[in-house]
């Protein structure tokens, strides 16, 4: 079990159950996946390096593991032969276990993960013709219940730690082949823009999968630190985007200390159906929220603000709703851009999707406005890897359970096939 601590975290939520920075493991060794580079050469010292060739060794070290995604030490060839075992025997160079890898007949590839104390989660990753996008969660769960959204229906079960989070972007590289290659001593005048060129699969990163990410502040914050630093997966900000239900208070801070692209999941214009569809609206009301995207730092009309609104027949599409968001949006000046999602359905929700001519004209409406409007094309929706049906634990089998299953069944098979003891004449 991860060693956890309760934190209270704001906003309308109980105290939830939140992992330390670095999970025990049964073996006394510590996952150094998640840590920075100073805690790193902290850890190497405490283990009886001297200052300075912790410092050294954790710069090494941490090159090899975010830059290059070494998964052993072995593979750290600049590092003293006899020094790797030395490492080895301390420390290991962790990744989320796969429970099961999907892939759905559009290309979207949907990975079901968990956690060494046993959580499952997910990730999801959508290739296009000029970029890949990786959908990271940042929770086990969600505290907010929105009522179109099946990862609303679990319970929230912890906060995710930022090595399971940074985690998620380096096993998708590792499916991907994606890793740079090249010698460690040049290093240090690799242009940058080599990891984020196109030709590359994974190029964007959308904290869009399940859980609230302003919710899980800081070990988000912590874990992109590790996607943008140039020395690490070097991915840019500009190509990172955070959606948030809209958690006002979270907001500035998101933009000062992370700096990404920021979504928001507006999905209705008036009180009443903001209320009912994203229940977090009555703590932080649509006024105050789109007060607090207008004071966003860094957003421009080079670096527009999301705003996320799915399409609920009868519930939040008409013409009027389309116009009032034009208005809301023109009111509070927003360097904006509006993406229609059509919604996507799972077993027992209470909603429909709007119709296609219902979404064109709403999109029509926003966008003669001068706004631009596109409407989402569901991706992945054969393995439910679409937008708001990622969901995993209780109605799901484990693998271990799928195993047992299959193999009673195998079991039941095999003695309905064999002439049973009991009938033989
Ligand atoms: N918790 C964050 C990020 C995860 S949800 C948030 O709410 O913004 C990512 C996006 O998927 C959000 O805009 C969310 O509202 C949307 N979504 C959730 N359920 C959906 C569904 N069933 N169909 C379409 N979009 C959905
Ligand atoms: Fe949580 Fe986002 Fe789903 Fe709302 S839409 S329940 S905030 S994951």
């Amino acid at each position: 079990m991860a060693d956890t601590t309760l934190m209270s975290i704001p906003g309308q939520v109980d105290p939830v159950p939140v992992a330390r920075d670095i999970t025990p493991r049964a073996d006394g060794r510590v996952d150094l996946i998640g840590l920075p580079r100073p805690r790193i050469a902290e850890l190497f010292a405490e283990a009886g390096l001297d200052p300075r060739q912790a410092k050294l060794r954790a710069k090494q070290v941490y090159h090899w593991l975010y830059h290059r995604g070494a998964t052993s030490f072995e593979a750290m060839t600049d590092i003293a032969k006899a020094m790797r075992p030395w490492l080895a025997e301390r420390f290991v160079i962790g990744r989320p276990d796969v429970v099961e890898a999907q892939h759905s007949s559009d290309g979207t590839r949907k990975w079901l993960l968990s956690t060494a104390d046993g959580h499952e989660f997910e990730m999801v990753f959508i290739p296009d013709a000029d970029r890949g996008t990786l959908c990271v969660s940042s929770q086990v769960g969600c505290t907010l219940n929105c009522r179109f959204c099946h990862t609303g229906t679990m319970r929230l079960v912890r906060n995710l730690t930022p090595g399971e989070i940074v985690g998620q972007v380096m096993l998708a590289r590792d499916a991907l082949g994606e890793w740079p290659r090249g010698r460690m001593d040049v290093a240090e005048v690799e242009d940058e823009a080599e990891y984020t060129a196109d030709g590359r699969l994974l190029t964007n990163i959308v904290m869009m999968g399940m859980g609230e990410p302003l919710y899980n502040f800081d070990n988000v914050r912590d874990a992109l630190r590790l996607v943008m630093d140039g020395d690490g997966l070097a991915l840019s900000k500009r190509r990172i985007t955070l959606s948030t239900s809209g958690v006002v208070s979270m907001m500035a801070r998101c933009g000062e200390e992370i700096g990404v692209n920021l979504a928001v999941s507006l999905h209705a214009v008036t009180k009443d159906v903001r209320d009912e569809i994203v229940p977090l609206n009555r703590k932080y009301g649509i006024e105050e929220l789109l007060a607090a995207c207008a004071a966003y730092p860094g957003a421009s009309n080079a670096r527009r603000i999301t705003f996320e609104y799915v399409m609920l027949k009868d519930k939040n599409d008409s013409d009027e709703d389309a116009r009032e968001l034009v208005r809301l949006l023109r009111k509070f000046d927003l360097p904006a851009k509006v993406n229609l999602i059509p919604f996507n359905p799972w077993p027992g929700a209470p909603y429909e999707c709007s119709s296609p001519e219902r979404i064109r004209r709403f999109s029509d409406i926003v966008f003669e406005a001068g706004i631009s409007a596109p409407v989402r094309t569901p991706r992945g929706r054969d393995i439910d890897a679409a937008c708001g049906q990622l969901k995993t634990t209780a109605q799901k089998m484990s693998r271990a359970q799928r195993d047992r299953e299959a193999q009673a069944a195998a079991g039941r098979e095999a003695a309905e096939a064999a002439p049973s003891p009991a009938a033989a004449p």
